[in-house]
């Protein structure tokens, strides 16, 4: 097999960015090769983006995501990303902190964030099930950009939690009038519990973070009836910034090959950066078994038989679950008009959305 020189790849890929938006230049088969060749190579803590940049994971649903943002916009106005994050720091001035996962979005994020103030505080929740590779990075990448950073633990452990409550299952947007998912017990001791014990006791007012509409359905419905992609929180006491709400995965990634932003190595195996045991999100078990088998086989030593289905009839579909019939109808009505097939059952209590 012929070898591939995977930093003139890299390269040749930077030079042809242009051309692959628009699908006509190197072949899916090349980019495969250039994938497996990059995760023999990922020896560093880092790779560069435009090793990540075309990875199957990565453009699969730009016409779902627009969908999505669009749901999310509603016929509200639109703001740049560096705006948001402007404004935040002129109402909060220094009680404003990046909430970084290592994820590419958290990332590219914090990279405009510190462009604009270099001195921002930074913070990484370390739930203790990250992977290491994350853990890694961030520590790396926090060194290299000098960055005012600080690594969040919480009290209890992920093991301790399944123990209680059982492996966390999928959220619901159960208050839609609110527009606050609900959040999972182990969501709030692994990541909403520490990042409020650290808002009390540093003052923080803002918390500036990577997420984007397109990344889910109950996102979109999130910050479309937020209204905007900043807002205050009354359930954490803290105002939230997406300056990315609105960005596609491919504008994040150009971003970042712009700028030559370090990305995590783990991209080259996973499009999912969280816990490595989560299994609160759909498809968790194939992604995971497919993706990072060591960890798959690792979880289900632990759970034993344990699987959770995304619709009751076995679809490909996200399974909505409302405890108001009308809220369902509502969220039914705005997935219609965005041209989503989906289905409604028990009078709108249920609803299902296709997942791509
Ligand atoms: S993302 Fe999943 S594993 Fe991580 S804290 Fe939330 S529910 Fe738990």
């Amino acid at each position: 097999m012929k070898l591939i020189d995977i930093h003139s790849y890299a390269r040749r890929l930077q030079l042809v960015r242009l051309g692959i938006a628009k699908g006509n230049s190197i072949s899916r088969h090349n980019a495969e090769l250039m994938e497996e060749a990059a995760v023999k190579n990922a020896k560093s803590w880092y790779v560069s983006p435009a090793q990540t940049y075309l990875t199957r994971l990565q453009f699969k649903s730009q016409k779902q995501e627009m969908r999505l943002i669009n749901i999310a916009k509603g016929k509200k106005k639109d703001y740049s990303a560096i705006n948001i994050l402007r404004k935040a720091l002129r109402f909060h001035k220094n009680k404003v902190a990046v909430l970084w996962s290592g994820g590419r979005c958290s990332t590219v994020t914090l990279h405009m964030a510190k462009c604009l103030e270099p001195n921002i505080k930074v913070i990484f929740v370390d739930t203790g099930v990250e992977f290491p590779e994350t853990v890694r990075y961030v520590k790396m990448l926090a060194k290299e950009w000098k960055l005012n950073f600080s690594v969040l633990r919480p009290r209890r452990t992920f093991w301790e939690l399944v123990k209680e409550h059982g492996p966390p299952t999928a959220r619901k947007p159960s208050d839609q009038r609110s527009g606050e998912p609900d959040t999972p017990p182990c969501c709030y001791w692994l990541k909403k519990e520490p990042i409020r014990s650290y808002i009390k006791q540093t003052g923080i007012e803002a918390l500036i973070t990577g997420m984007r509409a397109g990344e889910s359905t109950v996102r979109a419905i999130s910050l479309n009836q937020k209204g905007s992609p900043f807002f205050y929180s009354k359930t954490e006491g803290v105002w939230k910034y997406h300056p990315l709400a609105y960005w596609t995965t491919k504008r994040v990634c150009e971003y970042a090959l712009k700028h030559d932003i370090p990305m995590n190595p783990l991209y080259l195996k996973t499009d999912r950066i969280g816990c490595w045991p989560c299994t609160s999100f759909f498809g968790w078990k194939e992604k995971l078994s497919k993706n990072v088998p060591k960890f798959y086989t690792a979880l289900m030593y632990f759970f034993g038989k344990f699987h959770v289905s995304p619709c009751v009839e076995g679809k490909s579909m996200n399974h909505l679950e409302f405890e108001r019939a009308q809220d369902g109808r509502a969220v039914a009505r705005i997935l219609t008009n965005a041209g989503m097939e989906i289905e409604v059952h028990e009078r709108g209590k249920i609803v299902c959305v296709p997942y791509e």
